[in-house]
């Protein structure tokens, strides 16, 4: 499909959907306390990935193509309606892979000017091999990578990515990020099984060469919408609602024991949620 009847594709879901807010919440996090959401994707979900567990439904568009999705203009002015005060942070995150918009440096230097507070973005690593996107995270307080997979079986099955992308490559990314950014970078890991010995043990020798300053593990509670709803983008489906399909997920004491083997080897601070919902 060419570029052009794949946007006027898109177009023409848009201009059908509910008006569509790229800044919303503010979301309490765990991991971020309140936070002030930047969606720079809109309202069809896009991403490289389809993972198994996304808040956001199925994947509606599945893509490595970098293009404006949300002009920064419309970003500035919605974010003129908060209140900088009234949060701890603000994340990029959203409808999708945050790093698949062209305007990501443009949207951070806006987030930036908005408030002194923390500007995290939440991202797949799938681009970290372009040296553009690097320039672009590196202007973040703080980058999460998600890492869910220590075996190309395990990230076809969690991940589901597209095919162009492979799990040697992704790694080769996060490693190149690391040696230039000087910020806050964070693992991100869910795990939605007990992983095996064999395969901890690969994950904390792969965190050793890595050294980031903090690994978050998680497991997916919430049930999976079936289809995008925007309300997701916070993490918290609507009440009451039944769109919602229930996944796998671990314990916390079995959260608790992986940290603890992970912080037995290495000197990186490992969190986790204390209960599961
Ligand atoms: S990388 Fe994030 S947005 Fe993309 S499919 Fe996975 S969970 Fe969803």
């Amino acid at each position: 499909m060419n570029n052009q009847i794949l946007q006027q594709q898109l177009d023409s879901i848009v201009a059908t959907s509910t008006p569509f807010k790229a800044v919303y919440g503010p979301v309490q996090s765990w991991r971020f306390g309140r936070s002030l959401g930047i969606d720079p994707i809109g309202s069809v979900s896009t991403c490289s990935f389809n993972c198994v567990y996304c808040q956001l439904g199925k994947i509606e568009y599945q893509s490595l193509h970098r293009r404006i999705f949300v002009p920064t203009q419309q970003i500035h002015q919605e974010l003129q309606s908060f209140t900088p005060s009234d949060i701890d942070c603000v994340t990029l995150s959203g409808s999708g892979e945050p790093t698949l918009a062209l305007n990501l440096a443009e949207i951070l230097i806006t987030a930036k000017a908005f408030t002194n507070k923390t500007i995290a973005v939440l991202t797949n690593g799938s681009l970290l091999l372009d040296a553009s996107v690097r320039e672009a995270l590196a202007i973040a307080d703080l980058v999460a990578v998600k890492f869910d997979a220590v075996s190309i079986r395990q990230f076809h099955l969690v991940n589901r990515s597209l095919s162009d992308l492979d799990l040697m490559n992704l790694w080769a990314g996060i490693l190149e990020f690391r040696r230039m950014y000087t910020g806050r970078l964070a693992i991100q890991t869910m795990l939605l099984t007990e992983w095996h010995d064999r395969e901890q043990e690969i994950y904390i020798s792969l965190m050793q060469t890595l050294c980031p300053d903090e690994i978050q593990l998680n497991t997916p509670t919430r049930p999976k919408p079936l289809t995008h709803l925007l309300e997701a983008r916070g993490n918290h489906l609507p009440e009451n609602s039944d769109l919602g399909r229930s996944l796998k997920y671990v314990s916390v004491d079995l959260l608790q024991s992986f940290a603890n083997r992970i912080q037995s080897t290495l000197e990186i601070p490992v969190r986790y949620p204390q209960v599961t919902e």
